[in-house]
């Protein structure tokens, strides 16, 4: 049985970008994601915080700040609880590829 305390940690739960093969964006360097956090969309899995201009790394390792897709079986409440994700690309942008429909 949970906690109240390690139920509220799994609650804030925000795992890391593990990779990113999205290299032109300015927050990837070496296939790392350095973006102070990262915001995945609503219906779609796309990352939000995407973004193509001069490099910036904000962050040494970038959390999975927000993420509004309802339908993975990682989200509750707008938190991931995935150990971490694997963003790649889908058609020209990136996507969240550890997403994984919830099954009911
Ligand atoms: S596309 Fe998203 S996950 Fe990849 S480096 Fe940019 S902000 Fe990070
Ligand atoms: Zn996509």
């Amino acid at each position: 049985m949970l906690t109240e305390e390690r139920t509220q940690r799994t609650i804030d739960a925000k795992g890391p970008v593990l990779t990113c093969a999205v290299t032109d964006c300015s927050y990837n360097r070496f296939e790392a994601c350095h973006a102070p956090g990262v915001i995945i969309g609503d219906v779609h899995p796309a990352c939000d915080t995407f973004t193509v201009g001069p490099a910036s790394i904000a962050a040494e390792e970038a959390l999975v700040a927000e993420c509004a897709v309802s339908e993975c079986m990682y989200n509750t409440k707008s938190n991931c609880h995935a150990a971490g994700i694997t963003v790649g690309f889908h058609s020209a942008h990136a996507d969240c590829i550890t997403f994984r429909e919830r099954t009911q």
